[in-house]
């Protein structure tokens, strides 16, 4: 089963559990040597699709095809795929060597050309110098990187990670980010990488997919997702932090006008309105403090936090209703600023 194909569709693939849908019409071609990364909160059902391509769940609709082979009715050793989960589950009393090489073994895999592919995937992950301890000697990331190692020597043809990096600390999990991507630009494999973390997939992925109750949002390259986001529950997910409901005062095709809490703004008319609500969307660092970007208010500083070169403040708009934003000025609570944003960054959505 294992070996280079050219596409992986997934076609109106769907999982219920009981009256629960977990995964509605999941409609999705990967090709061969992409990395997607599956996107969104607890419960969205990004754990649902990876298992489903694995081969851990059946479909309750839908078919799975490698190239024009339908594969969603084979059982996950004959996928063939490579899986890399949160718990790592390595052997304990085997090496790193013979976790690494277990996969061969079960495969009869010849001596020398063992020997060979192990050593690769040691080097690969950066751990010939560990390759004599056993896994309780290792840290978490090393152990972490010994899972990954044991899902690539097999050249699977897909590599399906379900958020592998959940139980490291912040560094290392920055460190394993960097080391996961420079192995798929090293080996090109086909990775479907499930995460909650907007910022993980952002800088993992060729695409994403933002999932939520169980359907898809949006596909997009993560340049797409983050400046386009497609909806207000994507912008959200995506660093939109201040989604302010406000009433349409005039809409054109592009433009629109909103007020309410004491501001008034102008932005891009994303869902076409003319009237109505709406809810804009503006990333906390899109603002400056000054008027000089265009729409402004006046706002008054609740909290203010520190983080090195910014500081990350919490404000009330006029009307009372909370702001955030990003600054490098020393502000401090009570201080009133009036604080601005351009049109452009103010995406305005549908309610
Ligand atoms: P998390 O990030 O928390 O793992 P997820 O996005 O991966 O979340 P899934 O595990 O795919 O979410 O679950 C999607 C939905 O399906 C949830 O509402 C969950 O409660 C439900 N679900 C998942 N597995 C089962 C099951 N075996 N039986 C019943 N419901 C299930």
């Amino acid at each position: 089963m294992t070996g280079d194909f050219t596409q992986l569709r997934l076609a109106g693939v769907s999982r219920r559990f009981g009256t629960h849908t977990a995964l509605d019409e999941l409609n999705l071609t990967i090709a061969g040597g992409e990395f997607v990364a599956l996107l969104g909160p607890s419960g969205c059902g990004k754990s649902t699709a990876l298992n489903c391509l694995a081969g851990l769940l059946p479909l309750t609709g839908g078919g799975i095809w490698l190239d024009d082979r339908r594969i969603d009715g084979l059982p996950p050793e004959q996928r063939g795929f490579g899986m890399v989960f949160q718990n790592y589950a390595l052997f304990p009393h085997l090496s790193v060597r013979d976790n690494i090489a277990f996969g061969l073994r079960m495969r009869r895999v010849g001596r020398a050309e063992l020997a060979r592919r192990t050593d690769e995937a040691l080097r690969l992950v950066q751990l010939t110098d560990q390759a004599g301890k056993y896994p309780g000697q290792l840290s978490g990331g090393q152990q972490q990187r010994v899972a990954i190692a044991r899902a690539i020597v097999l050249e699977p043809p897909l590599v399906l990670m379900d958020e592998p990096l959940s139980n490291l600390d912040a560094k290392l999990r920055l460190e394993m980010r960097m080391e996961i991507r420079r192995l798929h630009q090293t080996l090109g494999l086909t990775t479907v990488y499930v995460t909650h973390d907007q910022e993980e997939a952002l800088s993992l992925a060729d695409r994403l997919v933002v999932l939520r109750d169980g359907t898809v949002q949006q596909v997009g390259t993560p340049e797409e997702v983050y400046a386009q986001p497609a909806n207000r529950y994507v912008a959200g997910f995506m660093g939109y932090r201040n989604l302010l409901r406000l009433g349409v005062v005039e809409g054109t095709e592009t433009g629109v006008v909103v007020e309410g809490h004491g501001v008034r703004l102008t932005g891009t008319n994303r869902d076409g309105l003319r009237e109505g609500q709406a809810v804009a969307a503006i990333r906390p660092e899109d603002f400056v403090v000054g008027d000089a970007a265009g729409n402004s208010a006046e706002v008054v500083v609740e909290i203010v936090e520190y983080h090195g070169r910014e500081l990350s403040v919490s404000a009330r708009l006029p009307g009372g209703e909370p702001v955030y934003f990003r600054t490098d000025k020393r502000l401090s609570s009570g201080d009133s600023v009036r604080i601005s944003v351009p049109a452009e960054r103010v995406l305005v959505f549908a309610p």
